[in-house]
């Protein structure tokens, strides 16, 4: 925790621009909501999809959640080739680049992407992301994710391939979608998880979104994360947000998805609250192109509401290297680029 967490920054609160150099770290980010709307509707031309347009403006119009994840089934589905899927990840890994993040963990849930088998979808986007960094463009690892209705065989298989075979990009396991399904916390994710572990993955999940406060316990206590993706409901609970903190587990908070899909405006979004407490903060973006917004535009948008200068941005930046997944010497060099940023005059680097 920084000395000014907790407190309103006195700096002045940046803006997009002000962050456009600012090198950053993104643990919160899904493949699925890297398509935009000209991008579906190329995939959906060229597998001869019916009422393309049509579909294409209910897809980015969706307001709740379930609505949501049957738009990202729609749109991963109509990738259909190794070739689509590299394009994709590669695209995204340059989108992230551009708006100035240095390294990200990228979440695909291989549910959604039903065009291709699962080990080929996972090879693909990583030599995308290969692809990529070779360019220059942002480091990229992958986050490979299960989903709550997934049936137990399909969960133990996921974990049966990673442990077989996986490339190097893939650092961590997570898991997502609806926590009000049917089976959403069965004893079977606690146990991919344990393997996942057992196997050097990194481990995650999605909680305290599409469920309370009790969500984000059951995250801890049966699946042993030390960071959570939203979490964001553990601020109706005074008990819990102390253990968060005390125990320093890590949200990554997207503030512009929680105000779409969960508090209906940014205003009522809970980010100071949860600083307040001392809770360890990253910011992402979730699904940028879903939502229209990149990773500085949703940094100054936080800042904006929970009264954060530049230091306390700063500090949510060094907040997601420490909860990062990759290697120590990654960890360094990304540490290393953040100083150099904090060096340069504020004048000088716009
Ligand atoms: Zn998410």
């Amino acid at each position: 925790m920084s000395p000014t967490s907790g407190h309103p920054d006195p700096a002045p609160t940046p803006t997009r621009q002000d962050l456009l150099g600012l090198p950053t770290v993104e643990l919160h980010v899904h493949l699925e909501g890297s398509f935009s709307p000209k991008r579906v509707a190329e995939l959906a031309r060229a597998a001869r999809e019916p009422a393309v347009e049509e579909r294409v403006a209910w897809a980015f119009a969706t307001e709740d959640l379930a609505d949501f994840l049957a738009a990202l089934d729609w749109w991963c589905s109509l990738v259909r080739t190794e070739e689509q899927a590299l394009d994709q990840a590669a695209g995204f890994a340059r989108f992230l680049g551009a708006s100035g993040v240095a390294y990200a963990e990228v979440t695909v849930n291989p549910t959604h992407w039903t065009g291709l088998p699962r080990p080929r979808l996972v090879a693909a986007v990583c030599a995308g992301f290969d692809r990529a960094a070779d360019e220059g463009a942002a480091d990229c690892r992958l986050v490979v994710s299960l989903r709550r209705d997934q049936p137990d065989d399909q969960v133990r298989q996921v974990l049966a391939e990673l442990a077989r075979e996986r490339p190097a990009r893939v650092v961590g396991l997570g898991v997502d979608g609806d926590e009000r399904a049917p089976g959403a916390h069965r004893p079977v994710f606690g146990e991919a998880f344990a393997e996942a572990r057992r196997i050097g993955l990194g481990v995650t999940a999605h909680a305290g979104e599409s469920s309370g406060p009790e969500g984000v316990v059951a995250a801890l206590e049966q699946l042993g994360v030390r960071r959570i993706d939203h979490g964001v409901r553990a601020a109706e609970d005074p008990g819990l947000l102390a253990r968060l903190a005390a125990e320093a587990i890590t949200l990554s908070v997207c503030p512009t998805s929680n105000a779409h899909l969960l508090y209906g405006s940014l205003e009522r979004h809970p980010l100071a609250l949860l600083d307040r407490a001392g809770v360890p903060l990253s910011i992402g973006t979730d699904d940028p192109l879903t939502f229209g917004i990149d990773l500085p535009e949703e940094l100054a948008r936080a800042a904006a509401v929970a009264h954060w200068g530049l230091p306390r941005l700063d500090e949510a930046q060094r907040a997601g290297l420490r909860a990062a997944f990759c290697d120590a010497a990654t960890r360094e060099h990304l540490a290393r680029r953040l100083e150099a940023w904090d060096q340069v005059p504020a004048e000088a680097r716009a």
